[in-house]
């Protein structure tokens, strides 16, 4: 802890005395000294849920409504925040930035407005239910009052690196886009739990949709991973973005991610609320 020390006391100046002073705050030994023993959860009773832009959004009221219902029963005994992807409409923007020669950060300050629609559109289709879409601003540390007063937030999955974002490892395309923004948010506030509603029964050694009929046999699926495992297994492709697993192996709070399939069971999502292991689980080791 910081110590106030008086000295000088002719001119009556306070000097602060920390154990961070004088310190570039790079050094890996004094790093490690400021991990806490217990991190303190803001919102220990809150469920994140990251509704999927392409693979549930897009597809509209087909995919959508059955969710929503769920979701407002669920409210009752949970508390949920919920966090929109953007999808087919934030291609459309990156691809036409990556014709024109876009940096990573622009390309990301475009795509965060289809979360944002999206989130508008969740908070018109609740709003009678108690959704209310909220920014990344101050509301975030009212979530559980939210939660409390029977109000289901709603914010958008993109987190705000705008021209901050990092720059790619592959390409151009920014590589923290909603997935793991709601990752970010969800370790952050302590949140109870993360899960990832999309249109696959989980994660797959390969993505389902593109490979032929004949191979479809020898898809392997993973019901739990670690993500030191998955991140060595180097797959091509994967149901959540890459640098999911990265974060998660650093996460303070969060031990795990689920995803499930909430196309074709939208009731999984009550399951995965209870704690329920009803899709891919991928884990902190
Ligand atoms: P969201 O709508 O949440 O942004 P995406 O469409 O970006 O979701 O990602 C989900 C999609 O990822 C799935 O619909 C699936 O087709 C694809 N996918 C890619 N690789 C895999 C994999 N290894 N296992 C399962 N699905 C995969
Ligand atoms: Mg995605």
């Amino acid at each position: 802890m910081a110590k106030l020390i008086k000295e000088e006391p002719d001119k009556g100046r306070l000097h602060i005395d920390s154990p961070l002073m004088g310190e570039s705050l790079v050094s890996k030994k004094l790093l490690e000294r400021t991990e806490a023993a217990e991190y303190f959860r803001m919102h220990p009773d809150i469920n994140v849920i990251k509704i999927g832009g392409q693979s549930i959004m897009d597809r509209g009221r087909t995919a959508l409504l059955p969710i929503l219902d769920v979701l407002i029963k669920a409210k009752d005994n949970h508390k949920i925040l919920l966090m929109t992807g953007g999808g087919t409409r934030a291609r459309h923007v990156y691809n036409i930035g990556v014709d024109l020669g876009m940096p990573t950060g622009v390309l990301s300050k475009l795509g965060d407005k289809v979360s944002w629609q999206n989130a508008e559109m969740l908070s018109v289709l609740l709003a009678k239910h108690g959704g209310v879409k909220i920014g990344h601003g101050d509301n975030l540390e009212q979530l559980t009052m939210f939660c409390r007063l029977g109000y289901i937030p709603i914010t958008y999955g993109i987190p705000p690196y705008g021209f901050f974002e990092h720059p790619a490892e592959f390409g151009s395309i920014p590589p923290h886009r909603t997935d793991c923004g709601a990752f970010l948010l969800a370790e952050n506030i302590g949140a109870r739990s993360l899960i990832f509603l999309k249109d696959e029964k989980g994660l797959f050694d390969k993505d389902p949709k593109k490979i032929n009929e004949s191979e479809r046999g020898t898809l392997e699926f993973f019901k739990r991973i670690s993500a030191r495992e998955l991140m060595a297994l180097d797959l091509d492709d994967l149901i959540v973005e890459r640098p999911v697993l990265s974060l998660l192996q650093r996460s303070k709070c969060l031990k795990e991610l689920q995803i499930i399939d909430a196309l074709r069971h939208p009731e999984y999502i009550l399951d995965a609320l209870e704690g329920k292991h009803v899709g891919t689980i991928i884990y902190k080791d």
